[in-house]
């Protein structure tokens, strides 16, 4: 049986007031905040598991794992120990370490695409270098990306980006100079014949596509058979380069990651989330020829204090270690599980809702019309969203603060987790809709 308990919040209120006094918004990342769904945010006290506990003493079973990085659930045992471990032998050397090649052969090993990897501190420095090496091999300045994807904040990148831009309403942002946009082609996801046209208009000029695998940023969105295959098609017929994304989905829905599930080959590849497992990492890597431009080999120019950080790399060298193909069926199980009784919830009670899932990333988006794109992810009802998101916490799920994220599923969500889920997804939509 589902408890409701409105939750308690004068702790996090106190805490979160102060902050916008020092912090802007009282954040150090914009969806923190609540704001598009008006709520004060939990303050977080500490996680165990799949589930988080706040300063108000109110827990939660946690679908946001840290906006994706926490496969493994929070806190994870051994995780936590290879930190301890490392930290007790000093923090950073800026200089080279063991770990910084068991990390680097991990990922060569595991994604066949990529030869030879280099380690940054996060998302958005990762297809920052990955655009500017793109730039760089090609001689060219235009960049073709997706509407209504995200890949981090870099001036190139933050042209009508999805996620917190979006569920903020501004879709491009101050400060990015027009002559930058201006290289920035942006074309709807699943959409071949606008890659298309864009190559048919700047093809010479195109040095590269970067793409979501699957799309995460606007909510969850599958990409459409052939839509992947085109892309490669196209950016090898005129000599650009194929980027991907899996900043999300690496390590999170494949072994080999979505490149590996979808067995398409793409010349470079950005990671980050997962691959941290938890602490600040980010990783771009790819073709031998292409990533031996970067520097010192080559010309092109990327650097970092603390990149390849000893406590970031054994966080994230553990996380992958306890990630055997084994634990990617049980997720696969798990997910499937989850979306099965979201879907039975909706039918029961007559609501118009899509779930959109593949592997662990999972989302609902209330609407009768299938999500393929940011058009139709943008048809989702946002003010049932927010009441569903307030509904969700009151019964003890916490779930991003916006439509255009997934739920993420952790290898430590019980079957009993996934249940109570269901049941109190069921509960809270009979409540809001009343
Ligand atoms: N790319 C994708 C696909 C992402 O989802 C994100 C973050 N949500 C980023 C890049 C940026 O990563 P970071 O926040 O670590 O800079």
């Amino acid at each position: 049986t589902v408890t409701v308990q409105p939750r308690r919040d004068e702790q996090s209120r106190a805490v979160f007031e102060q902050s916008k006094q020092y912090i802007p918004g009282g954040v150090n990342s914009p969806v923190r905040a609540f704001k598009s769904v008006g709520l004060t945010p939990m303050v977080m006290e500490r996680g165990e598991g799949s589930r988080v506990f706040d300063i108000d003493g109110n827990s939660f079973i946690d679908y946001v794992g840290s906006w994706g990085p926490l496969i493994l659930g929070h806190a994870h045992p051994e995780v936590i120990e290879a930190i301890q471990r490392t930290a007790a032998k000093g923090t950073s050397f800026g200089a080279p370490t063991e770990l910084e090649l068991l990390m680097a052969k991990t990922v060569c090993e595991r994604v066949p695409s990529v030869d030879i990897v280099r380690m940054v501190n996060s998302g958005t420095e990762a297809t920052m270098s990955a655009i500017r090496l793109a730039r760089g091999v090609t001689k060219r300045s235009k960049i073709v990306k997706f509407e209504g994807s995200y890949h981090g904040h870099a001036d190139s990148l933050l042209i009508k980006a999805g996620s917190g831009v979006a569920t903020l309403g501004l879709p491009d942002s101050p400060g990015v100079p027009e002559s930058i946009a201006a290289n920035t082609i942006t074309v709807p996801y699943n959409d071949m014949e606008s890659v298309n046209l864009a190559f048919e208009k700047f093809g010479e000029e195109i040095a590269c596509i970067i793409v979501e695998p699957i799309a995460g940023n606007m909510g969850v969105v599958p990409p459409q058979p052939g839509f992947l295959e085109g892309l490669r098609e196209i950016t090898t017929k005129y000599g650009s380069l194929l980027i991907f994304d899996e900043v999300m989905t690496g390590f999170r829905v494949h072994y080999q990651c979505a490149q590996g599930r979808f067995g398409i080959s793409p010349d470079l590849t950005c990671f980050g989330k997962v691959i941290g497992g938890g602490l600040p990492v980010g990783a771009y890597g790819g073709r031998r020829d292409l990533m031996e431009q970067v520097a010192p080999v080559g010309p092109i120019y990327q650097a970092g204090t603390l990149s390849g950080n000893p406590l970031a790399m054994a966080a994230g060298y553990t996380t992958l270690s306890l990630l055997t193909p084994d634990v990617y069926d049980q997720l696969e199980t798990k997910s499937a599980r989850l979306q099965a009784g979201l879907e039975r919830n909706a039918k029961e009670l007559g609501l118009p809702i899509v779930i959109n899932r593949v592997g662990s990333m999972v989302c609902p988006f209330f609407t009768d019309q299938p999500v393929i794109n940011y058009d139709t992810a943008k048809q989702s009802d946002l003010n049932m969203f927010n009441r569903y998101f307030g509904a969700l916490l009151d019964r003890g799920i916490s779930v991003a603060p916006s439509q255009f994220e997934g739920m993420f599923v952790s290898a430590v969500h019980t079957d009993e987790d996934i249940d109570y889920t269901i049941e109190a997804q069921y509960d809270a939509l009979k409540a809001i809709v009343r």
